[in-house]
């Protein structure tokens, strides 16, 4: 399974992305803990984008697509990986495509964590305090300022990737806002109506049966159908309001392929 998971700071990405890593066994991509890293080793790479990080703005295109073509051709990331904190700008996402289409790879789907702005500092604000308590050092970026200017960032170079990978059929919207143990099954659900995972892997992780009946992803996918969607809406307006359902691909089925399914995802988006 190969994903992209999409969302401003605090949207609780590296959250589901440690969960998905859990239940399915495939990598965390991201590129914050590389470029963290790099910075904390001292490597060329890590004196280039220390201010740059601690400012809160973004580290430039070529040196984190670098980082992740290199990342990608690790033996651990054959088996399947969870994109997170990248791509972050359309030059980013078109050199993914390119990346991708030349190691013979195929991304599965975008999820996108929708979540309320206003919510978002209280939410870094806990991440401080959690770090604080578990005695781990704090990210310096992790400041109201600081995350202000991230935040301006997402929006103004991140927020168009939400119309990218929706005019490319790949876009999954999860609503944020939700608690932890909701939008990790959110995404279960969506990623196995899509096909993305098969009901039985989903089942046996899950520990709890997500489906339990042969199907009853369809019954699902169908009622998430009848759900407004919003994925053709221009990034500007869709962004600002938390989605209250997930936008899933509409008719597939658990078991079908990711291809077939993607297909249908397709035709029904485009007869919308
Ligand atoms: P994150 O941990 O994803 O919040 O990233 C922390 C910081 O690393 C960002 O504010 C950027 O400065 C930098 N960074 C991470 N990923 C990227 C990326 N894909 N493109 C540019 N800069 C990035």
């Amino acid at each position: 399974m190969r994903l992209i998971l999409l969302g401003p700071p605090g949207a609780g990405k590296g959250t589901q992305a440690q969960r998905l890593v859990h239940r399915y066994g495939i990598v965390q991509l991201s590129t914050g803990e590389m470029l963290r890293a790099a910075v904390a080793a001292q490597t060329p790479v890590g004196l280039k984008a220390k201010d740059i990080m601690a400012s809160g703005a973004l580290v430039p295109d070529d040196i984190v697509i670098g980082i992740i073509s290199d990342r990608l051709d690790q033996p651990d990331a054959a088996k399947g990986f969870i994109l997170d904190g990248f791509p972050r700008t359309v030059p980013q996402a078109q050199a993914l495509d390119d990346l991708l289409k030349k190691k013979h790879m195929r991304l599965d789907a975008v999820v996108e964590l929708r979540v309320n702005e206003s919510a978002l500092l209280a939410r870094v604000e806990t991440r401080v305090a959690e770090m604080t308590a578990r005695g781990e050092e704090v990210r310096i970026d992790d400041t109201p300022e600081v995350l202000s200017k991230r935040l301006a960032s997402y929006r103004s170079l991140t927020e168009p990737l939400i119309h990218y990978y929706s005019e490319r059929r790949k876009l999954l919207t999860v609503d944020g806002m939700m608690t932890i143990e909701h939008v990790t099954r959110e995404i279960n659900r969506i990623l196995t109506a899509i096909g993305a995972v098969d009901a039985k892997s989903t089942k046996k992780a899950a520990g709890k049966a997500v489906l339990k009946l042969p199907g009853k992803a369809a019954k699902i996918a169908k009622k998430a159908a009848k759900a407004p969607r919003k994925a053709g809406k221009p990034a500007s307006k869709g962004a600002k309001k938390p989605a209250s359902k997930a936008r899933p691909a509409p008719k597939a089925k658990a078991g079908k392929s990711p291809k077939k399914s993607a297909k249908k995802v397709t035709k029904k988006r485009a007869k919308a």
